[in-house]
């Protein structure tokens, strides 16, 4: 038996343990710091939009079990005050409250035979973790434990929060007349921030889900005085949707939480670390998803980027048999998530940045032409499909040029 601890229950710690069943030779334990009962009794963790490839690796772990009853965003548009874009996505994209799925995925490990200890491991608990078990991963997401792992300069252009976040569920909020089905809508409004609205599932079936990505210090940043209790961020709300998206306070008007946890505030530093660290001589520990990778919501990166480290990981543990789990593993098996991850992070900080000139243009030409609206949208689904145009300026221009025919000049 292989000795395998998790430290850390949430979408990507859970993803990995419930891949490691007993039947291969593996004794996992997980590190959960709340029961499913406390995190279903708790706060929304995220809107948590994942798309096509991360929802197959759920489908295909098994893990997928909310499919059915979730609504399928069939499409992503984007409104400005002057422009509208709107494409289809190749695959539907979904959201399911990160309570209702973590906490049953735990339930599901325990049923499994799967071992679980309750409550927060701090750093001289990890060390005694690390030091009885074959392998350690630490999958706590932005808890401070991920401060054992040294930051990456070289990807770490910001040491604050780019974003005011606030995110609230809700039941009533009603699609486009002329929407096709459930759509991912997002609202940028220039230099001050974004609104986005999803169609998830929470514990009661589908509802809407709301999330303001507020420039702080700008107008859309009037989160920081409210106590965050779901009604508050409902009213604040309607109250910038009438001013900055009025199209958007429409369709929303009606609306009122879908529970007592159903909103967060906060705010995201992203961050790239060293996914490994030496918590003690001769012992390592490997850190995955939020752990060592934390993007800014803005793109919907953090919780399919977590899907597929899981499943990376998975797949690194199991083709390496019994061979120890040393750190030139530790590094390579990150170095293969982080193929991935890197695009996502590039993606996230551009549009974090004053957004450069060639977004625009994209996004102009995007309204006029649906095979570049097309390309857009589905770069989400794997930022890197941007690498080749969308992340740099003149292939960028490159690119509209060809389909436009126009010659692209700077604004
Ligand atoms: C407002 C908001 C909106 C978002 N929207 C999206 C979106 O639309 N699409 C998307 O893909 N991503 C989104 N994300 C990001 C996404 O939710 C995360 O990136 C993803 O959940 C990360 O998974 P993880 O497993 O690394 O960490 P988490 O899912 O955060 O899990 C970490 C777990 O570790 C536990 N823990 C922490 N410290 C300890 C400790 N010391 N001991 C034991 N347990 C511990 C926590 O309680 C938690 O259960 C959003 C995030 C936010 C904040």
């Amino acid at each position: 038996m292989r000795r395998i601890a998790i430290v850390g229950a949430g979408q990507g710690g859970l993803h990995l343990a419930l891949g490691l069943d007993p039947g291969r030779g593996y004794e996992v334990t997980v590190h959960a710091a709340r029961t499913p009962d406390e995190v279903r009794a708790g706060r929304i963790l995220s809107t948590q939009v994942m798309y096509g490839p991360a929802l197959a690796l759920e489908r295909t772990a098994g893990l997928h079990l909310w499919e059915a009853g979730t609504p399928r965003m069939g499409s992503l548009r984007i409104t400005t005050t002057d422009t509208t874009v709107t494409a289809a996505f190749d695959e539907p994209a979904q959201s399911v409250d990160q309570r209702v799925k973590t906490a049953r995925w735990l339930e599901l490990f325990e049923e499994r035979g799967g071992r679980v200890e309750y409550g927060t491991v701090g750093p001289e608990q990890l060390e005694r973790i690390a030091g009885a078990h074959d392998l350690t991963v630490v999958a706590t997401g932005r808890g401070p434990l991920s401060e054992l792992f040294g930051r990456d300069e070289r990807h770490s252009p910001y040491d604050g929060p780019r974003r005011t976040l606030a995110a609230v569920y809700v039941h009533g909020m009603r699609s486009l007349p002329d929407a096709p089905g459930p759509q991912l809508r997002s609202s940028p409004a220039e230099g001050h921030g974004e609104f986005f609205t999803m169609d998830g599932t929470s514990f009661d079936g589908p509802c809407g889900m709301l999330l303001w990505e507020a420039v702080p210090g700008g107008p859309l940043d009037r989160w920081q005085d409210l106590p965050g209790n779901p009604d508050a961020v409902v009213e604040r709300s309607l109250e910038l949707l009438r001013t900055h998206a009025p199209w958007e306070y429409e369709l929303c008007a009606g609306m009122e939480p879908t529970d007592a946890g159903a909103a967060l505030v906060g705010a995201v530093t992203p961050v790239v670390r060293h996914p490994v660290a030496r918590i003690a001589p001769g012992t390592y520990v490997l850190g995955m998803a939020d752990a060592v990778v934390v993007n800014d919501p803005v793109t919907g990166q953090g919780a399919n980027s977590a899907a597929r480290c899981a499943d990376g990981y998975l797949r690194s543990i199991l083709a390496h048999g019994d061979a120890p789990f040393d750190r030139t593993w530790m590094l390579r098996t990150f170095a293969a998530f982080w193929e991935h991850a890197r695009h996502s992070v590039t993606f996230t900080n551009l549009l974090l940045a004053q957004p450069p000139e060639h977004m625009r243009r994209v996004l102009a030409a995007a309204a006029e032409y649906p095979e570049i609206a097309h390309r857009y949208a589905n770069g989400y689904a794997d930022p890197a499909r941007f690498r080749d145009w969308l992340l740099d300026a003149d292939r960028a221009d490159a690119y509209l040029a060809a389909v436009t025919g126009r010659q692209v000049t700077d604004a």
